[in-house]
């Protein structure tokens, strides 16, 4: 399921470009897909909503089970507001002000601690009263760009599993709740292996807590970005996991849940974003495309060197020629090198795919540029679900002061 040329072109005559349009029922397709890659175990799924936090996405996906994954206070709050229960929803934050964590305990959501020395303030203050999840580093390497593997030894993310004396005494000298262990070795992680080799060393540390109700191993989940990528074979990956924690659920003695956060899996795929070319300029080596967009839309390409499939969706037939797609903004926001397109003419319409994960939710004022609509097809129609920017969003929170 997605989406095609003419319903792509239909969304560009009704709402203009740049466009941030999604596939609402592809994002519940994937949503069933990997929750039913788990067989015979009580998986349960909470949507990483900093990949595309639209309420009506996160509504869309509430309607289907799914929970929530939030990683700051503010992200829990649109969840809350989005519909979800506070039961449903997880706070894994990272380098957070304990009183953050304090406002997340009021708010009832599950809490997931990174570091020590907040582990020490949560006992500190709650004690045995409210449970709660370490967030535990495997130090597992997931493949692919440096920048999202985050379970590497230096990572800022996580307790290392070496510290695992140091949190236990801590955990039984404030009498703390842990009812969950929870890993995220970043994203990309190609197969079952590498989330294996972490499952492992959660499966043996948990053999020291004695409350748990769920493992969450986090996500990676991978998606093609081109053809000929290499992805996450869900089925193996979700049977060889659900064995193993078979396993272990039976040496622990009890059933226990099996959680994961899934952002990129859930959406990217069900995005597109619309572009416009607005010059074709040809230099001595290239010819660029030069689109009504740029880093500030789509910042995937030059802060990971993602890869985004593009497409002239307004002259499918003509020549293939090569072009290299750049933005708007003065900077080298370079969207795609060397690409092959049927010949583009100005103000033909480009759609740059793969766009429904981290990119509106990454997207930016830089160069006191307008961020683009979003626009969600579902059931057979296109519907606005967040309006284009003005210039009065620009300058809302801005204060113009008078010096006497
Ligand atoms: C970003 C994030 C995810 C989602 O990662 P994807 O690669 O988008 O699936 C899950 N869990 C945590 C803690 C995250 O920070």
């Amino acid at each position: 399921m997605q989406l095609e040329s003419k319903e792509l072109l239909e969304a560009d005559q009704k709402f203009g470009t740049p466009l941030y349009a999604y596939h609402g029922e592809r994002i519940v397709e994937q949503y069933h897909k990997l929750k039913d890659a788990f067989p015979g175990v009580n998986v349960r799924l909470h949507y990483a909503m900093k990949a595309l936090s639209n309420v009506n996405v996160l509504k869309l996906l509430r309607e289907q089970g799914s929970g929530l994954d939030a990683v700051s206070i503010q992200e829990v709050q649109l969840g809350l507001r989005a519909g979800y229960s506070p039961d449903q929803i997880m706070f894994t934050p990272n380098c957070v002000d304990f009183a953050e964590i304090q406002q997340a305990v009021e708010l009832g959501v599950h809490i997931n601690i990174d570091n020590i020395s907040i582990l020490e303030q949560f006992g500190h203050h709650y004690g045995a009263s409210v449970p709660c999840c370490l967030r535990l580093n495997p130090h597992i390497m997931a493949g692919g760009h440096s920048h999202i593997s985050v379970g590497h030894i230096d990572s800022k993310f996580g307790i290392s599993i070496y510290q695992l004396r140091h949190v236990l005494r801590v955990a039984e000298s404030h009498n703390i709740q842990v009812h969950g262990l929870h890993m995220h070795t970043g994203s990309d992680i190609l197969d079952a292996d590498v989330f294996l080799r972490g499952a492992d060393l959660l499966f043996d540390a948990a053999a020291e807590f004695k409350d748990l109700q769920f493992m969450d191993f986090g996500s990676g989940f991978k998606v093609p970005y081109k053809e000929g990528d290499i992805v996450t074979d869900i089925q193996d990956t979700g049977r060889r996991i659900s064995e193993a924690f078979q396993a272990f659920c039976e040496r622990y003695g009890r059933e226990l849940e099996l959680w994961f956060e899934p952002g990129k899996f859930i959406v990217s795929e069900s995005g597109v974003l619309l572009v416009s070319a607005n010059v074709i300029k040809q230099t001595t080596s290239t010819v660029f495309v030069g689109v009504n967009s740029g880093q500030n839309h789509l910042i995937r390409p030059m802060f990971y060197d993602a890869f985004h499939r593009i497409e002239n969706i307004s002259n499918p037939s003509g020549t293939p020629r090569l072009y290299s797609v750049v933005g708007y903004i003065c900077e080298t926001d370079t969207l795609g090198y060397d690409r092959k397109l049927s010949e583009v003419r100005e103000g033909d319409v480009l759609a740059i795919y793969n766009a429904g994960a981290y990119g509106m939710s990454m997207s930016n004022n830089y160069n006191a540029r307008l961020r683009p609509a979003e626009v969600l097809y579902y059931k057979g129609q296109w519907q606005l679900i967040r309006r284009r920017e003005t210039l009065e969003d620009l300058m809302r929170t801005e204060i113009e002061v008078e010096w006497t």
